[in-house]
């Protein structure tokens, strides 16, 4: 509670320095007088907590521990810097739109930190719930996507089934005539999921983290564990060596890399990459979040007017951080089929990042698999919008030694008892979930 308090102290301090008397006095003088948002602080030689990787989850497992469970003498050890990896690649699109009750549970966790995270951390993440419309193109998709909107609504989530017409009027550039490639036949809403700003995410809680009291320390690489006997006792890395009573792993795609240095070799993850695409800025022309129904497509509009958009994977295990051209092309086709109109839009950007496919395509936060370690991992295409509630449930099992009854479900055992949390029902596919 102190900590908080601490916290609320010094964050009033530096709100002067967000404050608009500051932004207009630091325009006439050459934009000088900001503060970095967080320290640079050295490594000290041991903490209660390391957390390794420095991305959404990573930073908001910090946050939380500081904020919710007083535990602020943290160690957050990232090998590049803030934002370098997916937290910073990714499309930002945040749903709960799930069918199995596990996944609901957990990401209405989400959308609620969601919710109230920009009041919270007092910093702008550009929460936008626009709505997130997934497309229909069959009859039996529609009763695919009853199904699922029954099973959101009786969680307490919200859900709408909507009709061609009613697709038409919320979003009038789609291409719903009956010559389109993929005719629309109707879709499902869910209208509280959005966007939110991806960097500002990452910026915000590593900001909160600090003010507690977390130590980032950025550019420093984990390259190996300190273990006594079974346990793990700290990590090694390219600023010395840190010791820790708990070491929380959090590195989304290097997941299995990493792991590999504590000797676990045998995680169900698959490394894969996934492209995204940013055309050249248009006036708003796509109001909400728009998934196609035809094949694996997603597009919505940045603030700044770019059309943003993705599809699926490359298709093969990979670190690279850019994809190839087929991916390109298929993601292109498909985009247009929605859309004819931007045919002749230009492409202004497109990058990728390493995803860590879990086989069922749900996610693993856990103690373990060894004594003194911690494991958030198995993101897949999802994990941006789940940051929030991924670090809640992480602190709390780092924490408590035990996972929350909303973590509880995903578990690493689940794989070798045969309790897979399989959304789509596609089996051990990555490029599917
Ligand atoms: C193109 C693309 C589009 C996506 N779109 C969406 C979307 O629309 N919605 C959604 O919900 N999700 C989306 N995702 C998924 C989402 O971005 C990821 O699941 C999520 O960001 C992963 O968690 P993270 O932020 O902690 O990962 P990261 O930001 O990758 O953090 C992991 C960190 O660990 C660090 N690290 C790795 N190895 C070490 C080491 N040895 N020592 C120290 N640090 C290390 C890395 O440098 C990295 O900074 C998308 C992903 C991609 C690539």
């Amino acid at each position: 509670m102190n900590g908080y308090c601490d916290f609320q102290q010094q964050d009033q301090a530096r709100m002067a320095r967000y404050s608009a008397f500051e932004v207009i006095k630091n325009a006439f003088t050459g934009n000088k007088g900001w503060q970095p948002a967080w320290r640079k602080p050295e490594p000290k030689k041991s903490y209660d907590v390391i957390i390794v990787g420095g991305g959404g989850h990573g930073l908001s497992t910090a946050y939380y521990l500081a904020s919710v469970h007083g535990i602020t003498n943290v160690a957050l050890v990232e090998k590049g810097w803030l934002g370098s990896g997916n937290i910073g690649r990714n499309t930002t699109i945040v749903r709960s739109n799930y069918l199995l009750p596990e996944n609901i549970a957990f990401y209405e966790k989400s959308m609620q930190l969601w919710r109230s995270l920009s009041h919270e951390l007092n910093y702008n993440v550009m929460f936008s719930p626009r709505g997130v419309l997934n497309l229909a193109h069959t009859p039996g998709q529609m009763d695919v996507y009853a199904e699922r909107g029954n099973a959101m609504r009786l969680m307490g989530g919200d859900a709408e089934l909507l009709n061609r017409d009613q697709v038409a009027r919320l979003n009038p550039g789609l291409d719903v005539s009956g010559n389109a490639r993929f005719p629309v036949v109707g879709g499902l809403l869910q209208p509280s999921a959005g966007s939110a700003r991806h960097d500002a995410v990452a910026w915000g809680y590593a900001r909160g983290a600090d003010l507690l009291g977390v130590d980032i320390l950025e550019n420093c690489e984990v390259t190996g564990f300190l273990r006594e006997g079974d346990k793990i006792v700290g990590v090694e890395t390219s600023r010395g060596k840190i010791r820790a009573e708990k070491t929380a792993v959090a590195v989304a795609g290097s997941t299995s890399r990493v792991m590999r240095l504590a000797g676990i070799n045998n995680l169900p993850i698959e490394s894969h990459v996934l492209q995204a695409f940013v055309s050249e800025s248009l006036k708003p022309v796509i109001p909400n979040v728009v998934t196609f129904g035809g094949g694996h497509l997603y597009a919505s509009q940045s603030d700044k007017g770019g059309l943003v958009f993705g599809g699926s994977l490359d298709g093969y295990n990979s670190y690279a951080q850019r994809g190839n051209l087929p991916l390109v092309e298929e993601v292109m086709n498909e985009f247009l089929a929605m859309y004819p109109r931007f045919a002749r839009l230009r492409l202004l950007r497109s990058w990728g990042g390493v995803m860590d496919m879990s086989m069922d395509g749900s996610p693993i936060i856990t103690k373990g698999p060894l004594p003194g370690m911690y494991l958030n991992a198995g993101w897949c295409y999802g994990g941006f919008k789940a940051t929030p509630a991924s670090g809640w449930c992480f602190a709390h099992t780092i924490a408590n030694d035990g996972p929350h009854e909303i973590n509880a479900p995903f578990t690493l055992e689940r794989f070798k008892q045969g309790r897979p949390l399989d959304e789509k029902g596609v089996g051990p596919t990555p490029g599917y979930h």
